[in-house]
């Protein structure tokens, strides 16, 4: 066992902490504390993305044939974990989701047409694009279960059905959507991914969600769509008709990891704030917030929590590697919902121990705080991925649950 970070990716991570500090902090202040809409914004990321490219630091998990960094998947682990440190990390280096994952299954499955029109230009930043598969009126925790279908008539797909929580939508080029293509198959051949150009007749964007008082815009955003005799080429279809979940299930296991390590750059985040308000801030002449014991407890129940959330990640993502998706789900699960708790508990006490000012905009953590709750219901809330390791754990010992 070997808890060494090797000095190569040191080296890189040094580096990217410092374009962090000097180019992306900054910006932050400006999209958190002054509260700039993020379209207002984009001529200014553009040249900071543009001066991380010049750097060489560009879309660090995509491959170098496609102008990204090719790194390996346990460095990028890592790497997403430093871009986390802050909310604008990802999405100014290239590696935001969700088109990091709609990248990723572009280059496995598309067609060479699909790569030239899509996924070249998606890993350049020059588009973005969509992932749109959960519905209103379908549980998404069952995502087996979906209303939309796509039929076939003449060359085409012919798409109707409604979406929501389809992040990004606003302003992205394409969605990759999940539609039932087969619906007399068994529930998990059922649905396929076709890729839609947002310019489609038929696409139609009915709102931006506002999600905890914010409705954002543009990449912040999250929409409700409706497919209204929305029709596209057969040649949209993303791999094999019927494959839709097999290809979800490929994009959502690595996403996760992604997730959870950009979930502890937060917390490392959140818990620099807390521990420096916990040194200066006086409660009596001479005495600092950290001199209490209630507060000294928050500050190394954090730490023990991050220590335990890296360390797990970085054995699923290792387990990943070395054994394969289907070998490391359970690990994945228990990732996904012990990380994004401890996200969760380790905002809280950053916000009580900044006390009003943690409920202002004049530091990250409120935004976090309001942001980061979608954690323990995206890609699978908590509930569903305890009943996956409970229930694995549990044939073990000659039960079947359900
Ligand atoms: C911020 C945000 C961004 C998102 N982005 C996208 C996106 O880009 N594309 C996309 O397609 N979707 C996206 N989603 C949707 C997300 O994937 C779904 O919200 C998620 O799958 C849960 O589905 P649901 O909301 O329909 O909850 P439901 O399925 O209705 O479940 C509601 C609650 O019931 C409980 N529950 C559910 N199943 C079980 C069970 N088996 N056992 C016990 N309890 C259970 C859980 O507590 C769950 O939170 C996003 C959601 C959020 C909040």
């Amino acid at each position: 066992m070997d808890f060494q970070i090797p000095s190569e990716t040191k080296e890189l991570l040094g580096r990217i902490r410092e374009v962090m500090e000097r180019q992306v902090y900054p910006l932050e202040l400006e999209f958190v504390k002054q509260g700039k809409s993020f379209s207002a914004m984009i001529p200014r990321f553009k040249q900071t993305r543009e001066s991380i490219k010049a750097a060489g630091l560009w879309a660090p998990q995509v491959p170098k044939e496609l102008g990204g960094m090719g790194l390996e998947f346990c460095d990028h682990a890592l790497v997403s974990e430093e871009l986390g440190r802050s909310p604008l990390g990802h999405y100014l280096f290239g590696a935001q989701a969700p088109d990091a994952g709609n990248l990723e299954i572009l280059h496995k499955y598309g067609t060479e047409e699909q790569k030239d029109r899509y996924l070249k230009p998606l890993a350049r930043g020059e588009i973005r694009s969509c992932f749109s598969m959960t519905e209103p009126d379908r549980a998404g925790s069952n995502p087996t279960w979906l209303d939309t279908t796509a039929v076939k008539d003449g060359g085409d797909y012919v798409i109707n059905g409604r979406k929501w929580f389809t992040t990004a939508a606003h302003g992205a080029e394409f969605a990759i959507v999940m539609a039932v293509t087969n619906p007399e198959a068994p529930p998990y051949a059922r649905a396929s991914m076709i890729i839609v150009p947002t310019e489609t007749k038929g696409f139609v964007h009915v709102r931006r969600i506002p999600v905890m008082g914010d409705e954002g815009d543009d990449y912040a955003s999250h929409s409700e769509l409706a497919y209204e005799n929305c029709r596209v080429p057969q040649a949209n279809l993303l791999g094999q008709e019927g494959g839709g979940f097999m290809i979800a299930q490929e994009r959502l296991g690595p996403g996760r990891i992604h997730h959870c390590m950009r979930w502890i750059g937060i917390c490392e985040r959140a818990f620099d704030i807390m521990c420096q308000r916990a040194a200066t801030r006086l409660i009596a002449p001479g005495k600092p917030l950290g001199t209490r014991q209630t507060v000294q407890e928050w500050i190394a129940d954090s730490r023990a929590e991050i220590n335990a959330a890296r360390l797990m990640v970085l054995h699923a993502a290792w387990k990943i590697d070395k054994e394969g998706l289907y070998e490391a789900r359970e690990e994945i699960s228990c990732v996904k919902f012990f990380v994004a708790g401890a996200l969760q508990r380790v905002l809280d006490r950053a916000v009580q121990t900044l006390g009003a000012l943690g409920m202002t905009d004049d530091t990250p953590l409120a935004m976090l705080f309001r942001h980061e709750r979608a954690a323990r219901i995206y890609d699978g809330p908590d509930e569903v991925h305890k009943s996956v390791v409970a229930r694995r754990i549990l044939k073990g010992y000659g039960i079947q649950t359900g």
